[in-house]
């Protein structure tokens, strides 16, 4: 069993679509929602995480080819630039999982754990420099 992270996104042709729907009982993947969007003008934003077999992730991903639905390959809504950043480490007491987080207590460098982030955007809201930023 493997877990991967996608960011997904429907124009407004595929929103009504059960397409989640069939990921599981066809593909027999294990969806976590991180987090989810509609706008105004009925476009879908989705970042999950799938887990299951390789085959059927890979599988799924030939079922979504065949709809009108890009497949994100940067896996993420959250993004962190570190050209911005300060190291200001204002943002570690709202990350809630320690995705941005102090490895080097004697640098004081904050890194981003990618595989961490939940999406809340907690950091985007408390991050003085915008080095934190939501593609939707
Ligand atoms: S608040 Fe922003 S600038 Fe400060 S450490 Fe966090 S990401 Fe970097
Ligand atoms: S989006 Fe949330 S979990 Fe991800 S880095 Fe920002 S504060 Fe941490």
């Amino acid at each position: 069993m493997v877990t991967k992270k996608f960011m997904l996104y429907f124009p407004k042709s595929e929103t009504e679509k059960p397409i989640i729907y069939h990921l599981v009982k066809d593909y027999n993947l294990i969806i976590n929602i991180f987090r989810a969007k509609i706008t105004p003008e009925e476009e879908g934003f989705l970042v999950i995480d799938v887990t299951g077999e390789q085959e059927n992730i890979d599988k799924a991903m030939v079922f979504l080819s065949g709809f009108d639905v890009q497949i994100n390959t940067r896996k993420k809504g959250l993004i962190y630039d570190s050209t911005k950043c300060t190291h200001c480490g204002n943002c570690l007491s709202h990350c809630p999982t320690q995705a941005l987080f102090i490895e080097n207590h004697q640098t004081m460098e904050v890194i981003f754990r990618e595989n961490l982030c939940i999406e809340c955007l907690a950091c985007v809201k408390n991050c003085p420099y915008n080095a934190c930023s939501s593609l939707f």
